[in-house]
């Protein structure tokens, strides 16, 4: 089965850190998105995010999503993570927008993520690399629709 990841730093060296997650998840890789540069969310007066979509192979092993929770937290820790202030700048946020054919409400891994279907920064480059991806039965591309403008805090724009 197939795992989307969605990858996004607005400290240090943002491009960095998204190649280690792109080096982490390189045995595994379907395809990765550009890297887009993305307003920051919350009014937090922050410097852009860098945002970065992979879709990745899974086994189908009960455990599976959990080992993937693991190795995303893993690559956040590596990273340093300091994140002081809800909606704050991170070094590094790496969270599973969805497995394939996996639903889960456990607040520890929510499946699909829940604010995925609400967020430009993760369905636009996601688009880009599944023009047919779908989102808790919904097409991606009909979600990006539904966002209307892409502005202000829903400015992405790829690089
Ligand atoms: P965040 O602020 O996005 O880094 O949230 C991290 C917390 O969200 C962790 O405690 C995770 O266990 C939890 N979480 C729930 N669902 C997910 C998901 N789909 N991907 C990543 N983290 C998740």
């Amino acid at each position: 089965m197939r795992a989307v990841i969605s990858a996004g730093s607005n400290m240090e060296d943002s491009r960095a850190h998204l190649a280690r997650v792109a080096a982490e998840f390189a045995p595994d890789l379907v395809a990765a998105s550009s890297v887009y540069a993305t307003a920051p969310w919350g009014g937090v007066d922050q410097r852009d995010f860098l945002n970065q979509t992979f879709i990745i192979t899974l086994d189908d092993a009960p455990s599976a999503p959990r080992e993937l929770l693991a190795r995303c937290q893993r690559l956040e820790r590596e990273a340093g993570r300091v994140r002081d202030v809800r909606w704050g700048p991170r070094t590094l946020d790496v969270d599973i927008v969805g497995i394939e054919g996996v639903t889960s409400d456990d607040p520890v891994l929510t499946l699909p993520h829940p604010r995925a279907a609400q967020r430009a920064f993760v369905l636009v480059p996601w688009l880009e690399i599944d023009p047919d991806a779908k989102l808790g039965g919904e097409t991606v591309a009909g979600l990006v629709d539904k966002l209307g403008p892409l502005e202000g805090e829903q400015e992405v724009r790829r690089l």
